[in-house]
């Protein structure tokens, strides 16, 4: 069995030493980099070669590469590394490293060509600049072979490991048999689709009732699949830290209904959940856990393997015994682990960790991705990027002279555009073609300041400001029909108006697709996804996407769902239907007492109707969702569900407790939701709908039918949440009779007549 190796991947394990250092050292972009690299071989005469691919075996080990550039007529071997600022501020660890990397593309460069000697050059290209500065090696191929040699030698003990736990995970896996005595109802259409996605390498959407068991069902298919479809990694990624926990307990399951098997299962948190020093900063002056971080790394990694699971209070436990940081052992952790366990930003996001070392290391992964109703409005967030003129404001009040003065030029360029597009809140159609230069000129002031002095306390906001405005060019570079330009003016802390300038992105699937097309299979799971197309044309999924609609657990006797037709939920009637709403969660109350959730479309509307009620039935206890609740009193809101209590609770729809969450038996008996979840028609909606109805022939549909109804199913999938459940839901708005709403309802419901506007008092 050969185990492949990239040449960058084989020297940060045997390369890098001493500390961890993130001090604020400004990297170049990718297309800084890029075009770093470019220049600097365009430099070069006709004879230079470039990307050169290499390759060499040591034992089992594939070495493989891609080495810069070459010089035959110098017979000089460039390795090519962009920077800004000051280059004796470098770290000795990273000059180090390149090195490494230099001499073992000479090696494989010696050993191709036949070549008794080469001479090594790192070349540092400085953007700011365009100067190079260069340091060579002159060596003999023996003396590189030696180098190459004593590497692989010390990775080869850790790759034999790895090999041998490959060939151990497989067997086992082929072998697994699924952790309960059968499959339920639609669990095991789920896992089929999921194997046959990962076996045809084509992503899958499945929409999946609650109840399943969809957590446990995915992964083991996934891992069933591993082993003939040769998969490196599975991924499971969730929209929120209590999906984590589902995932690592099915792992768990899975891991003990197989002794044999050594699964090693890694949770990634977030870093600030992760750090344990978080008033300290990334570098070995700074925190005990980065100093001398790489020294200590091989025996916490080895720990971390051999225990197999490491979930993030394993992680702290493992990371505290060997005294490095658990957030980077994490991160290390990820590149050794058969199933990772994380937010979607990790394969999603613009700099998404797991997806960059997926291309990095060529692996082919499964992916799973959870509660995937979330991934359109999550990825739009994940692309979307503001500039605040309070912030350039913060940013310059410490900023030195030629700092500031490429500040003022990003202010006056803020307030042209401002004066060109007067308003509260205006879209202008484009950035003006100056703007994105004068915002790069001022990110290289920025650059060159941080790279050539020692950050303090003060710079905090100058560098806050920095990474907006690296984050705002790496949209405004890339912006299209997919986004627009939102322009708002803001009243600052000081009564000062300041203005905002935002990339909405509005369909992330540009952004997306190559995720999609990076993995070997992604399934995106939801009781809520359809209809397909919707996800399809949003994500950016692949044409050939299959698409399954799982058959409901429950049956059409345990869910009364009645139609109140007769009650407009619409803002100009929200007043007059106050009253009715009132009347008719108290009649259901008193016809069947026990815990109700009562859904509305905004703080205003759940006010206005449960004011009414608590008047008119004050008998009846309440308790109301309130503004920005913290996770205590969210708690609190949900303890009041007590198996075989009385009560009604009002909720906002589309909030924090219209999914998400599970009160099975009498916790809860039934929902009242009074509104279609219609997202507010706004000047960035209608736009919107505008820009959706041009590239998909559904503006509204998209804009705001599809969303919308999504969240009342959500809500309303509240209330039966295992095959003894029983329960009633109130559907209040005539618009729900209508048949294009109806049809975007789950099959399996049955509308109850007799609960049906006809009865309701008016
Ligand atoms: S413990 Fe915190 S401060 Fe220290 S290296 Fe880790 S993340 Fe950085």
């Amino acid at each position: 069995m050969q185990y492949p190796v990239p040449v960058r991947a084989l020297c940060d394990f045997t390369a890098r030493r001493g500390d961890l250092d993130l001090r604020f050292t400004p990297t170049p972009t990718a297309q800084d980099g890029i075009a770093g690299h470019q220049l600097v071989t365009s430099r070069r005469g006709p004879e230079y070669e470039t990307e050169i691919t290499l390759r060499g075996e040591f034992g089992p080990l594939v070495i493989r590469g891609r080495a810069d550039g070459y010089d035959p007529a110098a017979n000089r071997l460039e390795e090519i590394k962009t920077h800004r600022g000051d280059l004796a501020k470098q770290p000795a660890n990273h000059r180090h490293l390149h090195w490494a990397q230099a001499r073992i593309y000479g090696h494989l460069l010696c050993q191709s060509r036949g070549l008794d000697t080469i001479e090594l050059a790192l070349v540092y290209f400085d953007i700011a600049s365009q100067q190079e500065t260069t340091f060579t090696e002159a060596h003999s191929a023996e003396s590189l072979r030696a180098f190459f040699e004593a590497q692989c030698g010390e990775f080869l003990a850790w790759a034999e490991q790895e090999l041998a736990h490959r060939r151990s995970r497989d067997e086992q896996l082929s072998a697994l048999a699924f952790p309960h005595p059968a499959f339920r109802t639609g669990q095991r259409a789920l896992a089929e689709a999921v194997y046959k996605g990962a076996a045809s390498g084509r992503c899958v959407l499945a929409q999946a009732p609650t109840g399943i068991g969809k957590t446990i069902g995915t992964l083991f298919s996934m891992l069933k699949a591993a082993t003939p479809h040769s998969l490196d990694k599975v991924f499971y990624l969730t929209a929120k830290g209590t999906g984590r926990q589902l995932a690592l307990d099915a792992a768990a399951q899975i891991t003990a209904s197989a002794p044999a098997l050594r699964l090693r299962v890694l949770e990634l948190t977030a870093r600030d959940k992760a750090c344990e020093h978080p008033d300290k900063a990334c570098h070995g002056d700074s925190c005990p856990l980065a100093r001398g971080f790489y020294d200590r790394l091989p025996a916490a990694r080895l720990e971390s393997v051999q225990a197999g699971c490491a979930d993030a209070e394993a992680l702290r436990v493992i990371a505290r015994t060997h005294q490095v940081c658990p957030y980077y052992l994490a991160q290390e952790l990820a590149r050794w682990a058969d199933v990772v366990v994380g937010d979607y930003n990790y394969w999603f996001d613009g700099s998404a960790m797991l997806y960059a070392a997926t291309l990095t290391n060529e692996w082919r992964v499964g992916v799973l991705a959870d509660e995937a109703h979330n991934l359109v409005e999550r990825g739009r967030a994940m692309y979307s990027a503001t500039l605040q003129q309070a912030a350039l404001r913060t940013a310059r009040a410490t900023a030195p002279l030629v700092v500031r003065r490429a500040l003022d030029k990003v202010n006056r360029a803020l307030n042209a555009l401002h004066k060109a597009y007067p308003g509260p809140d205006a879209s202008p159609e484009a950035l003006p073609a100056n703007f994105v230069t004068t915002l790069k000129q001022a990110s290289a002031a920025m650059e060159t300041h941080f790279a050539e002095s020692t950050p303090g306390a003060a710079d905090a906001g100058m560098q806050q400001f920095y990474f907006d405005v690296l984050g705002f060019l790496r949209l405004a570079e890339a912006f299209g029909a997919h986004s627009v330009l939102e322009l708002a003016e803001h009243a600052g802390a000081t009564g000062r108006t300041a203005i905002a300038l935002r990339i909405q992105n509005l369909i992330p699937a540009p952004f997306l697709r190559p995720r999609f097309a990076a993995a070997r299979t992604v399934t995106l799971f939801s009781a809520t996804l359809s209809p397909a197309q919707y996800q399809v044309d949003m994500l950016g999924l692949p044409a050939d996407t299959a698409w399954l609609d799982v058959e409901s657990p429950f049956s059409s006797e345990q869910l009364q769902v009645r139609i109140v037709n007769r009650i407009s939920t619409r803002y100009p009637d929200r007043q007059r239907s106050a009253a009715p709403i009132a009347r008719l969660i108290a009649d259901q109350f008193a016809a069947q007492p026990g815990n109700y959730l009562a859904f509305f479309s905004s703080f205003e509307y759940l006010d206005l109707v449960a004011t009414e009620f608590q008047r008119e039935h004050p008998q009846v206890s309440t308790w109301l969702q309130g503004r920005g609740m913290d996770e205590r009193q969210r708690n609190e809101f949900l303890a009041r569900f007590v198996p075989g209590g009385v009560g009604v609770g009002f909720a906002v729809l589309g909030g924090s407790f219209g999914e998400g969450i599970d009160l099975r038996g009498d916790r809860l008996v039934g929902a009242f939701v009074a509104t279609l979840g219609l997202p507010q028609v706004n000047a960035r909606n209608e736009l919107l709908k505008e820009r959706l109805e041009g590239v998909f022939g559904a503006g509204y549909d998209y804009t705001y039918l599809y969303p919308g109804l999504q969240k009342v199913v959500q809500a309303a999938g509240r209330v039966i949440r295992t095959q003894e459940d029983r329960g009633v839901v109130y559907l209040i708005d005539d618009r729900f009779a209508r048949p294009a709403v109806r049809q975007l309802l789950p099959a399996w419901w049955r509308f109850d007549g007799a609960g049906s506007a006809a009865t309701q008092r008016p």
